[in-house]
């Protein structure tokens, strides 16, 4: 049984003194493949690293974060892009908007992201959107620069019952499950079936939202298993089915 943890960032220094050990107990786990979303300028040269570290393993995202966009995001985004001419990356991630933790910078966080959704339709890369408290204006972005040209993951998802309606629409994008499905006021879990489980990735999110029973610790890769079990229970649908399925999906929209 295989799974690919489809958002993870295992390059931030919360790994730096045992990311050895972590990989290790991942491959253990069955998780063998990481897809790690990039979040500024300054988390760039930790995210190469572990990617050449681990090249077989880690599979690097370009983008800018939305909580990380501020008034000078012009500059971070001509960086952020120049390193699409000088290595190759499996999807322009994390991007997308927060209105959770800060207003401030709404206009700029709505142009850096229709800024690198373009990108994805240019470069034919899916996207990795982080939304939160940001639905409407999230779509109103998609289906400005054009829904039935982009493809992507939903990531984090935990939505109202009409957002995830939404999202079936989007015919060319999944959505992301992690840790979050397993606490108890998680209210999608009832209409998360919904949305059919080929259009279902799994992921941790680590180090942020450990599934229950590891709820409050570190998060890691070789947790994925158990967001799985939730979603086999949801889904009712075996384990190795859920393994299968969400490894296919995430191996179809990444292309990898
Ligand atoms: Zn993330």
């Amino acid at each position: 049984m295989y799974f690919i943890d489809t958002h993870t960032h295992i390059f931030s220094e919360e790994f730096d003194s045992d990311i050895r050990e972590v990989v290790q107990r991942a491959g253990e786990a069955g998780v063998n493949r990481f897809y790690l979303p990039n979040i500024d300028v300054e988390s760039i040269d930790r995210l190469h690293a572990l990617s050449d570290r681990y090249p077989d393993l880690c599979y690097p995202m370009m983008g800018l974060h939305p909580t990380s966009v501020g008034a000078d995001f012009r500059k971070d985004l001509a960086i952020i892009e120049s390193w699409f001419e000088k290595r190759k990356y499996i999807a322009i991630g994390e991007i997308g908007l927060d209105l959770y933790w800060d207003k401030t910078f709404l206009k700029e966080q709505v142009d850096a992201f229709e800024t690198q959704l373009q990108w994805s339709i240019e470069r034919n890369l899916p996207v990795a959107i982080h939304t939160r408290e940001a639905f409407p204006e999230v779509f109103e972005s998609i289906h400005k620069v054009g829904a039935e040209k982009l493809r992507g993951v939903f990531h984090s998802f935990s939505g109202s019952r009409e957002e995830l309606e939404e999202i079936v629409r989007l015919q060319n994008f999944m959505i992301g499950i992690n840790g979050i499905v397993t606490y108890k006021n998680a209210k999608f879990r009832d209409y998360l079936p919904l949305l059919p489980i080929e259009r279902v990735l799994l992921e941790t999110d680590a180090p942020y939202l450990s599934p229950v029973p590891h709820r409050g610790k570190r998060n890691e890769p070789a947790y994925l298993p158990v967001i799985g079990g939730k979603l086999a229970e949801i889904y009712e649908l075996p384990l190795e089915i859920v393994a299968e399925e969400t490894t296919g999906n995430a191996r179809r929209l990444f292309g990898n």
